[in-house]
């Protein structure tokens, strides 16, 4: 398997990987920048080869992914690793193009609510990926969306 990133993301997935898979390669453009306690724990995984400040140039297959050709920034060498998965693992923008102008968006662009789902105007409310609201995952965009348009409701019904 490969893994795409050197952050908190990408050490995580290396983390849950080394217990399944018999080799992991871990590809990134920067040095790992993820916290301390994640680095020392990966760092010493056995099967674990990490090429930073690498870049990706192709990643090669027919039906399946087969390999993954990758080169040195400094070096401008390339290698090819021949693998049967590849995780990317490089971070995601959220998309609040449309209300940048509207509601109060945090340094990373996400759109600020309170526990209430609010955000900075009222009668608006937000949830899911595109809010502040910590870990990315379908069940959790779902139950605060719930929680939004309940909220919404109700403030249609104080009105
Ligand atoms: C590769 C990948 C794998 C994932 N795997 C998992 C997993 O295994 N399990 C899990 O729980 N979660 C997983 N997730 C995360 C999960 O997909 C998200 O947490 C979830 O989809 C968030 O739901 P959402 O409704 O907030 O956003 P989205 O699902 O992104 O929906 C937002 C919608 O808004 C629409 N939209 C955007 N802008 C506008 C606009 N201006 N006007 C109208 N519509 C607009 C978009 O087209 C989109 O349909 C994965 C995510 C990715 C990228």
């Amino acid at each position: 398997m490969a893994v795409i990133g050197g952050g908190n993301s990408a050490l995580e997935a290396v983390d849950d990987m080394a217990k399944i898979a018999e080799h992991i390669d871990l590809v990134s453009v920067t040095p790992l920048t993820g916290d301390q306690v994640l680095i020392d724990k990966v760092t010493p995984l056995p099967n674990l080869s990490m090429y930073l400040e690498h870049g990706v140039v192709e990643i090669e297959g027919d039906t399946f992914v087969e390999s993954l050709t990758i080169r040195d920034m400094k070096s401008k060498e390339t290698k090819k690793l021949p693998l049967a998965g590849i995780f990317v693992e490089i971070g995601l923008l959220p998309n609040s193009n449309a209300v940048k102008d509207l509601v109060h968006l945090n340094k990373v662009g996400e759109i600020e609510i309170t526990c209430s789902s609010e955000t900075s105007v009222p009668g608006l409310y937000a949830a899911g990926d595109v809010t502040n609201v910590p870990e990315k995952q379908i069940v959790i965009a779902v139950g605060e969306g719930a929680k939004a348009a309940l909220q919404a409701h109700r403030y249609l019904r104080r009105l």
